[in-house]
């Protein structure tokens, strides 16, 4: 309730009352202070209103991560227009089915120079105006847009703040190191929009590449790390890792994706420092739904932790057995909905709260368990078995690099389940192995009947998730997935 006005005042203030402050520093580009980002979103905003760019309008932003593209998407606010990140690994009709989608009214493209006009900053921008549409990852189906308003950014900052025990004056001494996407809510809001609210300075990676990464550290004394599980995995398990000084880190988020605990276990490992905290959320949440604080980390590693302050969660027909079901959540930063999708927006709410498509179960204490997506959830006759769970017990068996597990088509049982294994560098491939190594750690029936191998990486998503349709079309029949192996 004492949140500002809306991003556009926070980035005001800052350029106020710390103008010669880092706000942006590009890997291998410029530095730009807080009185340089106002002041070129300010002639952003008049390029964008002499172009025919009115209040309300959508501007879309295609441009790589990098200053370009935060002085673009505060250009956007301060012009009244509503930023729309596009995906800048989408081919062309993709991207395409956005800017339709949207009814982009104006495109940030990659190279070309950002729109310059007179300084320009359109009327007070209140907490309930809609600022951004951010389209989801598309994991489960064509990508959708969620609509976020200035309250929606806000109150997830001071989410994130809370979830890592941020102190309250951190301000510019934050400094993160942004190596996930911008055009999706977890680098956008979670990292590159918190560091501004506090003042902080944003480093951003504009690709990702491993040794760059794990070089900048040190070199830009980087204190505050967000990034999805795929990248810590490779981080930790980087070459380059051991020689690092990685002491400055000292706040540690991740999610976005589903980690398997023995993961966080190593995560706390390498990072001794530092304090962790698991997030969880989606873009219709504006990134944050639940967070897991660092003393709960290591003990409740499957957890994504407690509903944010702000928002109310609820499952909507558990299971009375294991208490499972689909999560429901409403809050200031949920999306009110899809942006031009009325059957999409019916079918996601549920008087008035919204559908998250994932399942959890929540204990006592409040702590959340995403368990599974409900399209991935396994039915092998009669008995659910959850792809996360196998997932996660199959992590920290020996020679696996990366693995998925999906439902594989079977006349008898409905389907069976099958594990796509991607074996460590240097590991031979050995299913029955695996089998033995399961055998006693999780239920006789979840132990996969099927296990597939694969040389090239798993098909992921720049949130770094798991594309379990592409893998379900590549695998679907049974045939492909050779003889079962009990
Ligand atoms: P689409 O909705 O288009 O199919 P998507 O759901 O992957 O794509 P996002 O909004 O980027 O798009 O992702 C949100 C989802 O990511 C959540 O619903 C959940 O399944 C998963 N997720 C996010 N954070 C976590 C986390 N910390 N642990 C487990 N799962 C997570
Ligand atoms: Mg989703």
């Amino acid at each position: 309730d004492d949140l500002p006005q809306s991003l556009v005042h926070v980035l005001r203030q800052h350029a106020e009352s710390t103008p010669d402050a880092e706000a942006i520093v590009e890997v291998g580009g410029s530095r730009i202070s807080y009185a340089d980002l106002w002041r070129r979103a300010s002639r952003v905003a008049g390029g964008l209103k002499e172009a025919g760019v009115t209040s309300g309008d959508r501007a879309a932003i295609l441009t790589p991560a990098g200053n370009d593209w935060v002085v673009a998407f505060f250009g956007c606010l301060l012009a009244g227009a509503v930023a729309v990140p596009i995906n800048t690994r989408f081919a062309e009709p993709e991207v395409q089915y956005v800017l339709d989608d949207s009814g982009a009214r104006f495109v940030f493209r990659a190279g070309e120079p950002l729109p310059d006009g007179e300084p320009y900053l359109a009327p007070d921008p209140q907490l309930d105006t809609l600022a951004a549409i951010f389209y989801t990852s598309g994991t489960t189906g064509a990508p959708k847009g969620a609509l976020t308003t200035h309250e929606g950014f806000l109150s997830n900052c001071e989410n994130m703040i809370r979830g890592l025990s941020l102190p309250a004056d951190v301000g510019a001494d934050l400094r993160t190191l942004i190596s996930v996407p911008l055009f999706h809510v977890t680098g956008c809001n979670s990292q590159l929009l918190v560091t501004i609210y506090t003042g902080g300075t944003s480093v951003i990676l504009p690709a990702l590449d491993l040794g760059v990464l794990l070089e900048t550290i040190p070199y830009e004394r980087i204190n505050f790390l967000v990034t999805v599980p795929a990248v810590y995995q490779l981080l930790i398990g980087h070459p380059q890792f051991v020689d690092t000084d990685t002491s400055p880190v000292r706040w540690i988020g991740y999610g976005g994706a589903p980690i398997a605990p023995d993961l966080v276990h190593r995560i706390k490992a390498a990072f001794p420092q530092a304090v962790v905290a698991n997030g969880f959320g989606m873009t219709e949440s504006a990134s944050l739904m639940t967070t897991l604080p660092d003393r709960y980390a290591a003990e409740h590693a499957d957890s994504v932790g407690f509903v944010v302050p702000v928002d109310d969660i609820a499952l909507h027909e558990p299971d009375p057995d294991t208490g499972v079901g689909e999560l429901l959540v409403k809050g200031p930063n949920v999306t009110a909905s899809y942006w031009n999708k009325p059957e999409q927006t019916a079918a996601a709410f549920l008087d008035g709260w919204l559908r998250t498509g994932d399942l959890a179960r929540v204990d006592p204490s409040g702590l959340v368990y995403i368990v599974d997506r409900a399209k991935d959830l396994i039915n092998r006759g009669g008995e659910n078995v959850y792809s996360f769970e196998v997932e996660n017990a199959l992590a920290a068996a020996p020679g696996i690099g990366e693995v998925a597990v999906v439902g594989v088509p079977d006349e008898v049982m409905g389907e069976k389940v099958g594990a796509v294994v991607v074996p460590a560098p240097g590991s031979a491939e050995d299913p029955a192995a695996i089998v033995a190594y399961l055998q006693g750690k999780i239920a006789d029936f979840k132990i996969p009947q099927y296990i597939q191998y694969r040389r090239e990486p798993l098909p992921r998503n720049p949130g770094g998730k798991v594309v379990k349709p592409a893998l379900r079309a590549e695998l679907g029949d049974k045939e492909k997935w050779g003889k079962p192996l009990r």
